[in-house]
């Protein structure tokens, strides 16, 4: 199961998603380019500058954390109590603070995202299973 200081620490929170995401090899989410040096932090994010073709990114680039408002350890939390407790979507959005407070994310975008998140979370635990 994970960790529970992923749920009170941000960088342990990031710390999952760098060793879950880039398993199999860090790799340039914009060109597929595998050839990259460390370059520097997002927040609590690695960050990394592709050079194939001169562009940076980090760990949340291209998940669906990336343009998210809410803090990553906060999103691990629900993904948590999804699994664990069969908690609803509905009462995930409200538990987590996520959707019906932001204009930009529809209650369909909400479903699309929860959606997303289930297979994500399928992914974090069999990873967090096997260490
Ligand atoms: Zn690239």
């Amino acid at each position: 199961m994970f960790p529970i200081k992923t749920f009170v620490s941000e960088r342990r929170a990031a710390n999952l998603l760098e060793q879950v995401r880039w398993r199999d090899g860090v790799y340039c989410p914009r060109c597929r380019g595998e050839s990259m040096i460390r370059y520097g932090s997002y927040r609590v994010f690695q960050r990394y500058l592709c050079k194939d073709c001169d562009r940076t990114f980090n760990d949340q680039t291209g998940t669906i954390f990336e343009h998210s408002a809410v803090e990553l350890k906060k999103w691990f939390l629900a993904v948590y109590m999804y699994i664990r407790f069969n908690t609803s979507v509905r009462l995930l959005d409200v538990e987590i603070d996520v959707s019906y407070k932001t204009s930009t994310d529809a209650s369909s975008a909400s479903y699309e995202r929860w959606t997303r998140l289930d297979s994500i979370s399928k992914v974090l635990l069999r990873s967090t299973n096997s260490t």
